[in-house]
């Protein structure tokens, strides 16, 4: 698919837009997709509809990220091409969301003149309301407030739209911010402080999405099982909202992205083991297999309470797919610092893991601290890489025989001869079979691994 630059270059000609349409351009993690659909669900209730392309939309909206310094070096460059679109067409109306609105809305201003308004992430419910201060008033305009409080009982989530799109898998955000502080994680001065959603709230989405043809869905959150702190109905911890889940007609799997090490319950653990609709995955953060450089990064455990998590989950739910989240590169990291990340990597035996080279975020502790050389880094994540790739691939392969549960989605983007579609573990999975079977749970023995997953025969059903 063409990106915004290029589409911008090759139309640069024909510059009018069709009225009433609009084009969110997104980046960043799951939880900016799924903003990305309420802001679209919002102007839609507006009258707005779709654009085929940015070119043709008169309402812009770039949603935002601030993890990394690529996205937000992109999102400028962006700002910057659509400054001929909106001298051409004063009535087009740009609008900046999402994390980078947030942490960096004054240098938006100063070096994109020509943005509308600039709308953070605690109140996206908000983003109608400044499109249409945008076109009617032609000021600049902001929604920039987050809560400050820590601990606090915060009922001050965004409000949601439930008219959602009818899919077989659903992100479901269940918390929003966050309150550990990892130094070098911007998510706190981006999200504002950890704030849970009312369990009731929660629930209804479901069974509505249940209603629409929902059969997985993942439940967001930056710690996501330290939900229910806050709440002001009480505490509802987060394995008893997983049991509550699991009561709603339709829905058949329910996973959750990330999870914090510190705050990973037996009761979890158990939910896991013992509900049979809560998938054998976890995505646990990792980040360093080095003590000194966790204690650095601020991260609240150490790599034995880490390795005695992974062990009591191996132990409850044998064949549990464990992936995580690693860093390189950190500042001060050494080289054998660097190497007890490897030696941990090679202990723990992940299924995957996405693997990062320390990328400094203004305004972040970590920002400020002596720096490893770029090349240093990019030679440690080759490192990484090559032994992580390498047991992804191991562990593929000894699944060779082993027949898995898969969620059938569709025919592979990659190739559609076959179908694709996910284990409970997590594994991809692709296998032949007719496209009847999407939407349905199908057995899929798989007979070779790959670094992707495995591809497989599907088992006749008797
Ligand atoms: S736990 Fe750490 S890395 Fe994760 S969002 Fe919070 S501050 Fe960032």
């Amino acid at each position: 698919m063409a990106t915004p630059r290029t589409v911008l270059q090759l139309e640069r000609k024909a510059p009018s837009f069709r009225p009433s349409t609009y084009f969110i351009q997104t980046w960043g993690c799951q939880m900016n997709e799924e903003d990305s659909e309420q802001l679209a669900l919002s102007l839609e209730s507006l009258g707005f509809q779709p654009a085929a392309s940015l070119l043709e939309a008169q309402v812009i909206l770039l949603n935002t990220c601030s993890v990394r310094r690529k996205p937000e070096e992109k999102a400028f460059s962006l700002l910057g091409e659509l400054a001929e679109l909106k001298r051409a067409n004063p009535e087009r109306v740009i609008g900046v969301c999402g994390c980078m609105a947030q942490a960096r809305a004054d240098e938006i201003r100063r070096r994109a003149p020509h943005v509308d308004f600039v709308l953070g992430t605690g109140h996206i419910d908000e983003a109608p309301a400044l499109v249409e201060h945008a076109l009617q008033e032609r000021r600049f305009a902001s929604s920039l407030d987050l809560p400050e409080r820590k601990g606090a009982i915060v009922t001050d989530v965004p409000s949601r739209r439930l008219d959602r799109k009818p899919k077989l898998k659903a992100f479901v955000p269940i918390q929003y911010g966050c309150d550990k502080f990892c130094t070098f994680c911007i998510v706190p001065t981006t999200r504002g402080r950890e704030r849970s959603r009312p369990t009731r709230d929660i629930l209804e989405e479901i069974r509505r999405l249940a209603a629409n043809g929902t059969r997985e869905v993942t439940l967001l959150g930056q710690t996501v099982n330290s939900y229910g702190k806050n709440l002001q109905e009480g505490r509802v911890p987060f394995s008893e909202l997983l049991w509550r889940i699991a009561e709603i007609d339709g829905i058949q799997r329910i996973r959750f992205t990330s999870p914090y090490p510190t705050d990973f319950r037996q009761d979890l653990i158990d939910a896991i083991r013992d509900c049979p609709k809560v998938m054998e995955h976890v995505h646990l953060p990792l980040q360093s297999g080095d003590d000194e450089v966790l204690r650095s990064m601020r991260r609240l455990y150490t790599v034995d309470r880490f390795r005695e998590i992974v062990g009591r989950l191996r132990e409850a739910v044998p064949g549990i797919g464990i992936t995580t989240d690693l860093i390189v590169g950190f500042p001060g990291e050494t080289e054998e610092q660097f190497r007890n990340t490897l030696r941990a990597v090679e202990e723990f035996q992940f299924d995957g893991a996405f693997m990062f080279v320390y990328s400094p975020r203004p305004g972040t502790k970590a920002a400020d601290l002596p720096q490893v050389p770029i090349q240093e880094r990019r030679r440690r994540i080759r490192e990484l890489v090559a032994l992580q790739n390498a047991i992804s691939v191991r562990k593929n392969q000894s699944a060779v025989g082993t027949a898995f549960e898969v969620l059938v989605e569709g025919p592979s983007p990659k190739n559609p001869d076959r179908l694709q579609g996910f284990s409970r573990e997590n594994k991809m999975v692709h296998f032949v079979g007719p496209e009847s079977l999407v939407g349905q749970t199908v057995l899929v023995r798989a007979t070779s691994g790959h670094l992707w997953g495995v591809a497989g025969d599907l088992v006749p059903s008797h």
